[in-house]
């Protein structure tokens, strides 16, 4: 559970620094609210989001006086509002394979988080094969395989650079011929070249078609909650190169600046189906709006 584990976010260091909870009672008016702005922003939540967020706290309890305590309860209650939305674990189709496309940028925690769900999936009974898409990275194909090994979960690879789409098409093959429930497909983040990418991604998703017309049914936007506001544009970024659906956030166990997820939240509104808290196979949890909420006030 992320509110036991993790340390209290920026925000939550923030508060503790601007509202020390043996501070006396303050009146909550427009000189508080201003502030309060300013440390949601700068837990990287925007500013939008942060007067989103300051307006309902001040809802009706303007004048009122409030201990640091309060505070922090009313505004992790607004964050919690905001997040409750968009908290919803991947969905299961019926379709055998259901194919998962996997996008974001190198070093996102693609490979890892692929590891863990086809990990958890296996648990769960479910029969999982993965392909090792992004075929250029020598490191991405050796890390799959370590995960593949361990959970007992086939690997297809393919020879170094060679045509991702390709192998899609053999591991979509495969996944039929063994009746698997769920193909995972890793696939490149290289963003130098964003046109080559995208053409990548659209003939991964027109060979897996020729299998199965209503494939891909999920494309998982992986993005790391430590790089604070790049993860907006990365979500612009991926959303014109594919058809994210969801997102995973990793590395939320660091002392992540966990604002992001808000303003993720609230300006695109796509549903965050798990959170990555570690490196090992256990640390991909579902993720909670109030745990989450808490956590980041401190
Ligand atoms: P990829 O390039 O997108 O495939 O990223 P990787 O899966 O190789 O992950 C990059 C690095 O981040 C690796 O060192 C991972 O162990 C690490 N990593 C991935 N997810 C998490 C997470 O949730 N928490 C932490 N602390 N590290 C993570």
């Amino acid at each position: 559970p992320l509110a036991e584990t993790s340390k209290p976010g920026l925000l939550g260091r923030l508060m503790g620094r601007a509202l020390p909870n043996a501070a006396p009672r303050r009146v909550l008016d427009d000189e508080m609210l201003e502030q309060l702005e300013e440390l949601l922003i700068a837990s990287d939540m925007g500013v939008e989001t942060a007067l989103r967020v300051t307006a309902n706290m001040a809802e009706g309890r303007m004048g009122r006086k409030l201990s640091s305590e309060e505070i922090r309860r009313l505004m992790a209650t607004e964050i919690a509002r905001i997040m409750e939305p968009v908290a919803r674990p991947m969905p299961l189709t019926p379709q055998r394979p259901q194919v998962v496309l996997v996008v974001g940028v190198n070093g996102s925690g693609k490979t890892t988080t692929i590891g863990k769900l086809a990990s958890q999936f296996k648990a769960a009974g479910k029969s999982v094969v993965i392909a090792a898409g992004d075929t250029f990275r020598a490191a991405a194909v050796e890390q799959l395989q370590v995960w593949g090994d361990r959970a007992g979960v086939p690997v297809m690879v393919a020879p170094q650079g060679s045509d991702p789409a390709s192998l899609a098409f053999d591991a979509m093959a495969k996944a039929e011929a063994d009746g698997a429930d769920l193909l995972l497909i890793d696939t490149a983040g290289r963003l130098s070249n964003r046109a080559d990418l995208m053409e990548e991604l659209a003939k991964i998703v027109r060979v897996i078609r020729k299998k199965d017309p209503t494939a891909p049914h999920n494309t998982l936007l992986v993005l790391d909650a430590t790089t604070g506001q790049n993860a907006l544009t990365q979500v612009d970024v991926f959303k014109k190169l594919s058809d994210v659906s969801g997102l995973v956030m990793t590395k939320l166990d660091g002392t992540a600046k966990g604002g992001v997820l808000v303003a993720l939240a609230d300006r695109f509104g796509l549903p965050i189906h798990a959170i990555g808290v570690g490196e090992q196979v256990d640390d991909l949890d579902a993720f909670d709006p109030e745990e989450f909420a808490a956590a980041l006030v401190g």
